[in-house]
């Protein structure tokens, strides 16, 4: 069950410069997880304690996982990664052992970052979520929040956590000590989306007409996710046309499909 719970990267291939965007957030990443594991030797000299855990809080598609991957690259640290959806719903009855074999892991592989995604699926309040009345999930919780108690901040293991749903949180895991940094990760501006748009078109043949700056003025609300797909999606309109290259038209004739693809999937399921 470990293996299957746990998702490990020797070497993520993300690099800060995958990321369009989101630079505060860089800093931010970098100051609180690269640099204690960096000079860890500093923080011990100062004598203070660096941020134990980092939660990275914002809507989906936004770069949370890309920005863990990237601090895991950049440190050669592992990457390990645990999904809290899943601990409820595919491993049931094993979640406080899984989150003791992490963090063990964790200290086999060290220097290593762990990566708890969907972190509300075990520490939503009580009132938020019927599967957190669950005893089962309680002790998931507990398991993890006495791992974080127990833990040797100026060890070379740092914790980043995600959520879409910030507000369900139970608030003890944002207490001192715990995820005491936290990291909104909000959906692109206008430059962070030229700039996405630039990174996920890299390697395709645009043609001369393609205008990114105008096209990412008219994708307000679209997450990196999106505009990845989107282009994606402006690549398979060209293959259609029988071209090569990737016009303008193509990239509005994706945008449409996406806005359609949207509404079709927020109609409620009778
Ligand atoms: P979720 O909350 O759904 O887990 P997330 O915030 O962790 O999402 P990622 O998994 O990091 O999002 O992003 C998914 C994909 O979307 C990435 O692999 C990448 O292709 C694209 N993407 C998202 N955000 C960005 C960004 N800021 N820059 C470049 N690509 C991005």
């Amino acid at each position: 069950a470990r293996a299957q719970a746990m998702q490990v990267d020797g070497s993520p291939d993300v690099s800060y410069s995958d990321i369009g965007g989101l630079e505060e957030q860089i800093r931010e990443v970098r100051e609180a997880v690269e640099e204690p594991l960096v000079n860890a030797e500093q923080f011990r000299e100062v004598g203070i304690e660096p941020p134990s855990g980092v939660l990275l809080h914002g809507p989906p598609g936004t770069g949370k996982t890309m920005l863990a991957k990237a601090v895991a690259n950049e440190t050669d640290a592992t990457f390990i990664k645990m999904a809290g959806s899943e601990l409820v719903r595919k491993f049931i009855g094993e979640g406080a052992r899984l989150v003791r074999d992490l963090f063990e892991l964790a200290a086999e592989r060290e220097p290593a970052i762990i990566f708890i995604d969907e972190i509300d699926a075990i520490a939503a309040k009580r009132t938020e979520s019927k599967t957190s009345g669950d005893a089962e999930v309680q002790r998931t919780m507990m398991q993890l929040l006495s791992e974080m108690d127990g833990f040797d901040e100026r060890g070379e293991i740092r914790i980043i956590a995600a959520t879409n749903r910030f507000d369900m949180l139970d608030r003890a895991i944002l207490r001192p000590g715990r995820f005491d940094r936290l990291i909104e990760v909000p959906n692109p501006d206008v430059e962070g989306r030229e700039r996405i748009l630039e990174i996920h078109t890299q390697e395709m043949n645009l043609d001369d007409d393609v205008d990114l700056g105008a096209f990412a003025t008219e994708t307000d609300g679209l997450s990196g996710a999106e505009l990845a797909s989107l282009a994606t999606e402006a690549g398979m309109f060209a293959i259609r046309d029988g071209r090569t290259t990737v016009q303008q038209s193509d990239l509005h004739d994706a945008l449409e499909k996406i806005e359609a693809d949207d509404d079709a999937s927020s109609v409620p399921v009778a």
